[in-house]
């Protein structure tokens, strides 16, 4: 293939901390190589509508150290069709743009196979707090979210033990469980739920809360990621069978922001760099992940087809190490 030497970057979907380090490597490691690079503002929003600017070094001095992105971020109707994903790639064609980094989640990612099969070379980047992406063992936010929601949970936990309640803490991953699971484990929590593994409400939650009472225990932590069904009025329940007041806390959008963490600026600064070097060379249609500890890319298609699976001796190690 050609070598590129104008490429376009974006961040689409929901935001992550360390999204601004990538768009660092992508700009720095490009103006490295004397390439062009341009930004694109909204996600596929901004691609579709021309919001577009060139962007020099100096433009990404001093963001690293913080959370959102600077390119902002948009969910696209527009870009879900056909229709729209042409008009994108020929305004991205009329910006001069021969490929773009797109750095995201799943949804993004679709987006991007899109763009590639109407021609334009596109490299995805994973950045989401929720790290279900399958072909890849990390992604951008992970341990910035996992540090935010610990943090939080020990909070609760001082005055969880002081009144002796239970307290359910829910936090996001959308259809995953992974962010819990690490939550659970980092916090040492009595109960961690989450969608890969079906809920039932004597073995999850009242097993352990009696045997936790019987061996002493003055709080009960319970971690919820969002993806589980019929949870609600978990507490209420709670309190009914067993008689300890019980707490609901939803983290919410306070996991999506901060200042991202070294891991997480680590990460994104190689792959942002990794994703640079395959446009430089031509190579298009790639997504760039971490296998075995080690940045790699793989092809989009291939990619996206990853199953997902949790992994389950976290899921045991949990269970172990909560008695
Ligand atoms: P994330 O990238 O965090 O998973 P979304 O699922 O909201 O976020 O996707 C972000 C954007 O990517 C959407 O607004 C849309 O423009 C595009 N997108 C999402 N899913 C698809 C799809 N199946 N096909 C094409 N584009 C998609």
């Amino acid at each position: 293939m050609p070598k590129i030497n104008t490429i376009g970057v974006l961040t689409s979907g929901g935001d992550a901390p360390g999204m601004n380090a990538a768009i660092r490597a992508v700009v720095r490691t490009a103006k490295y190589y004397d390439m062009r690079v341009m930004g694109i503002r909204k996600g596929y929003e901004g691609l579709l509508h021309g919001d577009i600017f060139e962007m020099s070094a100096r433009d990404v001095s001093d963001i690293m150290h913080r959370g959102g992105t600077v390119l902002q971020t948009a969910r696209s109707k527009e870009f879900k069709h056909i229709d729209g994903v042409r008009r994108a790639v020929s305004t991205a064609r009329y910006f001069g743009i021969e490929g773009i980094v797109v750095i995201g989640g799943d949804g993004s990612f679709r987006g991007a196979k899109d763009l590639c099969g109407e021609g334009m070379p596109a490299i995805g980047i994973p950045g989401t707090i929720d790290n279900d992406i399958a072909c890849s063992e990390y992604t951008i936010g992970f341990d910035t979210a996992i540090n935010t929601a610990k943090d939080a949970v020990d909070k609760i936990r001082d005055t969880a033990t002081s009144h002796e309640r239970c307290n359910i803490i829910k936090v996001m991953g959308r259809a995953s469980g992974n962010l819990a699971l690490n939550v659970g484990i980092a916090t040492g929590s009595e109960a961690v739920l989450i969608p890969e593994v079906e809920f039932d409400f004597d073995r999850d939650i009242l097993q352990p809360i009696s045997m936790g009472k019987k061996r002493g225990k003055k709080h009960f932590i319970i971690i919820l990621a969002e993806g589980v069904k019929n949870v609600d009025d978990l507490d209420k329940r709670i309190e009914a069978e067993t008689g300890i007041e019980s707490r609901t806390t939803i983290l919410g959008y306070v996991q999506r922001g901060g200042s991202p963490t070294a891991v997480d600026r680590v990460y994104a600064s190689q792959m942002g760099a990794y994703a640079v070097e395959l446009l430089k060379e031509g190579t298009g249609n790639r997504i760039v992940g971490v296998k075995q500890g080690r940045v790699y890319d793989i092809d989009i298609v291939e990619g996206l087809d990853v199953p997902y699976v949790v992994q389950e001796d976290l899921i045991t190690l949990a269970k172990m190490l909560s008695i």
